[in-house]
């Protein structure tokens, strides 16, 4: 995996952390796709802070079964 498109295709997240408001988010891949950046390479890609502005650190998730798992007993 290695563009936005390939990440959501694979159920991954990409998990965004500030270093200096010590807060993790999670990207927009639907919304970075739907403006044209599908096709970008998440190594490449830089996130900034809304708050602070800080160039954010970038953390990739797998799919969590356990969410799964939750929603079938509903
Ligand atoms: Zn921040």
């Amino acid at each position: 995996m290695s563009t936005f498109l390939e990440l959501q295709q694979n159920q991954h997240s990409l998990g965004l952390y500030c270093l200096h408001c010590n807060r993790w988010g999670i990207a927009d891949l639907q919304g970075l796709i739907d403006t044209g950046r599908g096709n970008s390479a998440v190594t490449g890609a830089r996130f900034r802070c809304q708050d602070c502005g800080s160039i954010v650190q970038k953390q990739l998730r797998p799919p969590a079964p356990s969410l799964g798992d939750t929603a079938r007993y509903i």
